[in-house]
């Protein structure tokens, strides 16, 4: 088990136009690789792996030597996530694989960061191979003994790290895992304390859009018409399956969440403003809380754990020390001036969800 911290990062001017320099020789390699296993695919029937690509590395380097100013580590996890993305592509998981236009090129990853001393030798800072020292508000402790990898990722405000530490087995099974806070949102479909994510996933979004698109051919045909008819037998379709995969989707996600944990916390859907709100997304976004809610209730039940809903009012616009930190819905980052936490949002709103609901059974 992994979890992740997340700290902002303060480069100097020279060091960030280093990171963004590797931000763009990242995406010019992903983008080089990925056309020399299409080309050597389509025009000689052959197969070129992540192995043979990586060890193509070193001459690649002499070819290009502004690579020389990448940590090969940096270099070497570009390949992989292209590999990644291809062996999503085989196992029928995710569409072929794009190429990354730099705009959607965002973050680099160090995935063998060197030993303590070196990473973390200096207090408030991070030091990152062929860049630097890099200055970083490290605003909670964390295990640095046993980081597993550093991700490096540019947001429209600045820059920030994303630490992974491993964590023992015995704690994950006890302290950290005991106890979850879950919020449920638009953008991601929840956000739980332990600071992971679960998407939507890419089929669902598909198909829900495919969903959308025939239902407004429906409201264009003329009523009695036989293409009416047609039509509707359609939308008919495509709703049972989207149905099927969004229960299938909610049923693994509670089932994976109540047994992992021993108390779950939720937060008590607002009837009235759902109701309100008439813009479809949301509306069948809202459906799909209602259920996920319910199966995890039952499920908790099933196996004696405990379920528990606490009131929704201000979790998104308060921090875990209590303080008020207000925003809007565009702001994505949580900043308390209070403690100096910063987290993602939805990350937040999960743990004070969780807070509340220890208070409630305490
Ligand atoms: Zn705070």
């Amino acid at each position: 088990m992994q979890i992740t911290y997340q700290f902002r990062l303060y480069p100097t001017p020279k060091q960030e136009q280093l990171m963004i320099r590797t931000l763009r020789l990242c995406q010019k390699l992903y983008n080089r690789a990925k056309e020399q296993r299409d080309t050597a695919y389509t025009q000689e029937g052959k197969t070129v792996t992540y192995a043979m690509q990586q060890d193509e590395l070193p001459a690649f380097k002499k070819e290009f030597p502004e690579y020389k100013a990448v940590h090969s580590q940096v270099l070497q996890d570009c390949l992989r996530r292209l590999d990644d993305a291809y062996q999503r592509f085989f196992r029928g998981e995710a569409g072929f694989p794009h190429y990354k236009s730099a705009d959607r090129t965002l973050s680099f990853t160090y995935p063998q960061p060197g030993a303590v001393a070196q990473t973390f030798a200096h207090e408030g800072s991070v030091y990152l191979s062929k860049i630097g020292w890099v200055r970083m508000h490290a605003h909670r402790p964390f295990d640095r003994a046993n980081v597993t990898q550093i991700n490096v990722k540019r947001y429209a405000d600045g820059w920030m790290a994303n630490i992974g530490v491993k964590l023992a087995a015995v704690e994950a099974g006890q302290s950290v895992d005991a106890a979850v806070g879950i919020d449920v949102g638009l953008r991601t479909f929840a956000a739980l304390s332990d600071e992971t994510k679960v998407d939507n996933p890419q089929h669902l979004r598909r198909a829900e859009k495919r969903l959308r698109r025939a239902q407004r051919r429906l409201s264009r045909k003329q009523r009695g018409s036989c293409n009416r008819q047609k039509a509707k037998r359609k939308v008919a379709k495509i709703h049972q399956k989207v149905a099927r995969q969004r229960n299938d989707f909610l049923h693994k996600q509670s089932y994976r969440i109540v047994m992992k944990h021993d108390l779950i916390a939720v937060e008590q859907l607002k009837v009235k403003n759902m109701l309100r709100n008439r813009r479809l997304s949301k509306s069948i976004a809202d459906a799909g809380w209602r259920k996920f809610m319910t199966y995890l209730s039952y499920k908790a039940e099933r196996q004696g754990k405990r379920f528990v809903q606490v009131p929704a009012h201000g979790t998104s616009q308060t921090c875990i020390c209590g303080a008020d930190v207000p925003k809007t819905l565009a702001i994505r980052l949580h900043e308390c001036k209070r403690c100096g936490w910063v987290q993602d949002r939805d990350i937040v709103s999960a743990k004070v969800i969780l807070q509340r609901a220890l208070k409630i059974s305490a």
